[in-house]
């Protein structure tokens, strides 16, 4: 077997300075522990209990480290793979995303999850700015070939040896995930040194990754203790059901406290294939579910059909966490009347800083406010454009630090020396205040990017890409409202001399070039020149004030100077 040229994570890893970590480990907030022993503990605590749920899939916690450590000793014997080795997991909702997460935390492997709407475009940079050595993909989704595209992608990055493939259609070459994960026949002895706490977990997908994507290396220390503290606020414990809808490549389901949060405390995880409310209810009122975790666009459809249907019985629910986008305060007001459970509101990131409003906060607090941090030893600064701290209260830009903020994003100089400022302070890009009692607000945004329904998309990448596009001079993307998601795309061009671009030239051409399709813009303005500022800098608030007004025009009775550029 070919070794790996791949370079130890450690080396790519900007570590807490040793005041922090002595101040961390005296508190009793990073203990250690490798995240595969604590999971393996729990799992031999509660053997019989069913941990796992997916369909007719029910695994318990015995069968869930039988399994894992099976594929762990697989993955070393048959395919190489060892302690520190980069797993790109790009998977629908399924038992198997999980089994296969668990086994590579047995084995010391750091798992990368990704999402299944990615495509050759966002995979092939993930996996090379990891080094990852596997790659594991389904067979086939909606109808796209992702074997194919696995293909392409290890062709272009030859230290990805190797490709696991879930599905019946498993190409030669690939190996079968599924005999990666079948249950042994005996006791499997697999035991792989254990990582050291400050070693790397996982690699999260930032927000807003562009071709060359930002990765957040996250600690077992930190995520551990991260997670621990948002179960214990979630109160979430061996009688906890939760409901994975969200995409299961999200760091907010898997560790806010999410899949691996209630794994973590012995709880059982129910497997939603989608989070429609047919869905997600329909498995509330099977197995019980106690809590769960949703965008606000999520909600609303949620919302809409309780109203028209409410038959369902989700009496078993107790919590609905919401975040990832901000939840407008007029539907948190309708979450608990109307779903009958409690709402927390979740305003995290996966560089760290976890806000969650706590269980026995006011209805005020919950509904109107985006909550707080998770640790007392969470710092947050909030300032104003010149990097001073604004007056109480006032909106400002916020900054982060803590025991599971990251101090730099993973193999990233250049990046690190904008995102961090200071004394290791993250720069969220996120603008909020803070209330009397501590909560935080976000009122906005100072980044360039998209949350649409959740999903950030970074608007320099799609400026970038529509460049690309032949007839297109000059190109800028903004958020555009939208009554579902919150915000889509709109993108402003520029077109050369004597050519028409249109939006669909736009759309197929970034399809084309193997770009996820949430991120293709929902609507094309063509313009005769972009606003600059008065300092000559592209002007996106004039643009997001524009296409504002031409919705409103659009909505309002026709005038005859509302004729809209939109091609
Ligand atoms: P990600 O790392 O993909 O989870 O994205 C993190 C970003 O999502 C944050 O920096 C915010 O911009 C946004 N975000 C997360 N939660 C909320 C929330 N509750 N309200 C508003 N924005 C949010």
């Amino acid at each position: 077997m070919a070794e790996s040229t791949a370079q130890p994570t450690r080396t790519g890893v900007s570590p807490w300075p040793e005041d922090a970590v002595a101040r961390y480990v005296a508190a009793g907030y990073w203990q250690g522990r490798a995240l595969g022993d604590c999971l393996a503990e729990t799992a031999r605590t509660a053997p019989d209990a069913v941990c796992l749920v997916d369909g007719d899939v029910r695994i318990t916690y015995r069968e869930l480290l039988a399994r894992a450590d099976a594929a762990a000793a697989r993955m070393s014997a048959e395919h190489g793979l060892r302690a520190d080795d980069r797993v790109v997991i790009q998977l629908p909702n399924c038992w198997e995303f999980v089994v296969l997460t668990v086994a590579c935390l047995r084995l010391g492997a750091v798992p990368v999850w990704a999402l299944p709407q990615h495509r050759k475009n966002e995979i092939t940079g993930v996996v090379a700015h990891a080094e990852a050595k596997a790659l594991v993909v389904p067979d086939e989704l909606k109808g796209f070939d992702h074997q194919e595209m696995a293909r392409e992608v290890t062709a272009d990055v030859p230290v990805c040896e190797h490709v696991f493939v879930v599905g019946d259609d498993v190409r030669p070459g690939f190996t079968d995930a599924r005999e990666l994960l079948a249950e042994p026949d005996g006791e499997v002895a697999f035991d792989a040194p254990t990582p050291p706490g400050d070693a790397v977990v996982t690699l999260l997908l930032s927000g807003g990754t562009t071709g060359v994507p930002k990765l957040i290396p996250r600690t077992h220390d930190d995520l551990v203790y991260m997670m621990g503290a948002a179960a214990e606020i979630c109160r979430f414990g061996p009688d906890t059901v939760f409901l994975a809808v969200l995409p299961v490549g999200h760091g907010f389901v898997n560790t806010g406290p999410g899949i691996l949060g209630t794994l973590l405390v012995g709880g059982r995880v129910v497997i939603a294939p989608s989070p429609s409310p047919q869905v997600a209810f329909g498995l509330i009122e099977r197995e019980r579910v106690t809590a769960t975790s949703a965008v606000p666009a999520i909600v609303h459809r949620w919302l809409d059909h309780r109203a028209a249907d409410p038959s369902a019985d989700l009496g078993s629910l107790r919590l609905v966490q919401v975040g990832a986008a901000r939840l407008a305060d007029s539907v948190a007001a309708r979450i608990e009347p109307e779903l009958g459970c409690a709402l927390q509101q979740v305003f995290g990131m996966g560089e760290g800083l976890l806000c969650l409003t706590r269980l026995d906060d006011p209805p005020e607090v919950v509904q109107r406010s985006q909550g707080r941090p998770v640790s007392p030893a969470d710092e947050v600064l909030i300032v104003g454009e010149d990097g001073e701290p604004v007056p109480e209260g006032e909106p400002g830009i916020l900054l982060a630090r803590g025991p599971y903020t990251i101090r730099g994003y993973y193999r990233s100089p250049e990046l690190n020396a904008r995102a961090f400022v200071g004394d290791g302070w993250y720069r969220t890009g996120d603008i909020v205040r803070r209330t009397p009692d501590g909560n935080l607000v976000v009122t906005g945004r100072d980044k360039d990017v998209i949350n649409r329904g959740g999903e950030k998309i970074n608007a320099e990448e799609i400026e970038d890409l529509a460049h690309r596009v032949p007839g297109v001079s000059q190109a800028a993307a903004v958020a555009m409202p939208d009554a579902e998601l919150g915000e889509t795309v709109c993108l402003y061009v520029v077109r050369a001399a004597g050519c028409r671009v249109t939006l669909d030239d736009v759309r197929s051409a970034m399809l084309a070039a193997g770009v996820a399709a949430f991120k293709v813009p929902q609507r094309l303005v063509a313009v005769d020149s972009l606003p600059t500022t008065n300092v000559g800098k592209l002007d996106k608030g004039a643009l997001r004030a524009d296409i504002q007004r031409r919705l409103d025009g659009e909505r309002a009775p026709a005038r005859p100077d509302a004729a809209s550029h939109a091609a």
